[in-house]
């Protein structure tokens, strides 16, 4: 028989006490067929499935069969949902193990989607082979938009039907990341877990993500502070781009700073700061421009979750946690405004830059117009066609070159730097939903394939079919995304 064995697989986080997980097989299913296979990313974890064939890979990535080493669990965690704090877990995610590279860094490699576990409340464990493509779309994007993610390795449709709004083909997500360690992982256990527990859990998180930090004299801040500035700049890449993570619950929100679960996520086109896609956001609480606020509100959950290491007595424990997150909005602004700095060509921020940007911007909400084609407007007229046509553009393109001149900087240089920054690709909701329609619906593969090839590359000013260029004719107003389908 071949040896099943293509990760290099290890436990760290089992070594964590027992409430942090529970031991869960994935549940077979009738008829995997592999869908969609990572090239890139397996070379990159130094995988190499040429000893197993094609069928049976798919039985592995659906846990059908299990990869030499695997020990499968579900991890423990709560969170806030929508402001209200709830015991979670792994519902329908199982993990297989952490791969080992080659620096001693491990990557969890975790099936999406695998089957009903001890945390599944009630749902089917499933997840629809459509939603799995969408993490992948998405998921990849943001990865090679250079924006910290988990990624997909795989994709499998399993040949069982799942009951959404209507009937699907199910799918597994081979789901990759840094750690799958969130805000929520530490409220479940300061919540029902003891002090020593949190403590243990503490320093995992620290020698998993920040080393350095285990040295420091109150590792609690410095976990805080670390997990600041990663989010920060997370957030303000999403910005950057437009992306909106739709349910940044804190079970959600990540220690490693990277982006996990995507769900109702969505891309905005014509620029809004209220934009919201997803339908179960009737207040807007996670909308486009209400991320920045969001993430403090979730890096005070774990200040609070955290608050017994900071110190024994709870008073200045909660000074030192008050004073430290009193930091994140001048921190967030400067970084935000170095972020649009860059998008108009500069690589640093002034109040002249800082002026221009907020009128560039109002002239874009007031015409709703299209955010990422706005910028490409502006480093070049090849993109006139690609943006509402408005009057005022022309004296918006004048105080554009002013600013560059009394700032000495050259048109050439300001365009190297807004191509770094500014994409001309993003997956456009309504190509998103006809990739999936596709391939879901009718087993088609071309158009998603084609979709993507051009997102591999979201910087390059190559040529593109216009259609991935184009926001949908009459805007996508009505767009509604779903959360778990
Ligand atoms: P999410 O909105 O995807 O972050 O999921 C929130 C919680 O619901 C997590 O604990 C998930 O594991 C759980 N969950 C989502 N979908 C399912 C499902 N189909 N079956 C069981 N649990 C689920
Ligand atoms: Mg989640």
């Amino acid at each position: 028989m071949i040896e099943r064995k293509l990760f290099e697989f290890k436990h760290t986080y089992q070594s964590l006490p027992q409430p942090f997980f529970k031991k869960v097989n994935p549940s077979a299913v009738s008829n995997p067929k592999l869908v969609f296979w990572n090239e890139e990313l397996a070379k990159q974890l130094k995988i190499d499935p040429a000893a197993l064939d094609k069928e049976e890979l798919a039985e592995l990535f659906v846990g059908n069969q299990l990869f030499k080493d695997s020990e499968p669990i579900a991890q423990a965690y709560a969170g806030h949902q929508f402001g209200n704090f709830t015991m979670l877990g792994d519902g329908r995610a199982i993990l297989l193990g952490e791969h080992v590279l080659k620096n001693n860094s491990v990557l969890d490699i975790q099936l999406k989607g695998a089957g009903i576990t001890p945390f599944s409340r009630g749902g089917d464990g499933r997840g629809t082979l459509s939603s799995m493509l969408r993490e992948l779309i998405m998921s990849e994007t943001l990865h090679q938009l250079n924006i910290p993610t988990s990624r997909g390795l795989a994709v499998v449709s399993t040949g069982d039907q799942v009951y959404r709004q209507t009937v699907e083909m199910g799918g597994i997500l081979t789901r990759v990341a840094t750690s799958h360690l969130r805000v929520g992982t530490f409220e479940y256990a300061r919540r029902f877990l003891d002090q020593n527990a949190l403590e243990q859990l503490l320093d995992y998180a620290l020698e998993r993500h920040y080393p350095s930090g285990l040295a420091s004299e109150n590792r609690a801040k410095a976990l805080l502070e670390f997990v600041m500035d990663k989010q920060i700049q997370l957030i303000v890449n999403w910005m950057r781009v437009g992306f909106i993570h739709g349910v940044m619950n804190t079970d959600n929100f990540t220690i490693s700073g990277e982006t996990i679960d995507y769900g109702p996520c969505a891309f905005m086109n014509a620029y809004f700061p209220g934009t919201v896609f997803s339908s179960i956001d009737r207040q807007g609480r996670y909308a486009y421009g209400n991320q920045p606020a969001i993430g403090q509100w979730n890096l005070s959950c774990l200040a609070g979750a955290l608050l017994p290491l900071f110190h024994e007595n709870e008073k200045i424990a909660i000074d030192m946690a008050e004073q430290l997150l009193n930091k994140y909005p001048e921190k967030f602004k400067t970084e935000h405004a170095l972020m649009l700095a860059r998008k108009v060509g500069f690589e640093t921020s002034n109040e002249e830059i800082a002026r221009f940007v907020s009128l560039f911007l109002q002239f874009l909400e007031k015409h709703r117009i299209d955010f990422t084609n706005a910028f490409l407007y502006l480093e070049s007229s090849t993109y006139q066609s690609y943006v509402q046509h408005h009057e005022d553009w022309e004296m918006i393109k004048g105080k554009w070159k002013e600013l560059l001149k009394s700032n000495n900087i050259s048109e050439e240089q300001a365009i190297a730097i807004m191509q770094k920054n500014n994409p001309t690709i993003i997956p456009r909701n309504h190509n998103v939903e006809k990739a999936l329609l596709e391939v879901s619906k009718k087993n088609e593969f071309t158009f998603f394939k084609s979709f993507m090839a051009q997102l591999k590359d979201p910087y390059s000013r190559s040529d593109r079919p216009v259609e991935f260029m184009l926001p949908p004719e009459g805007g996508d107003a009505g767009y509604k995304t779903y959360c778990g389908t």
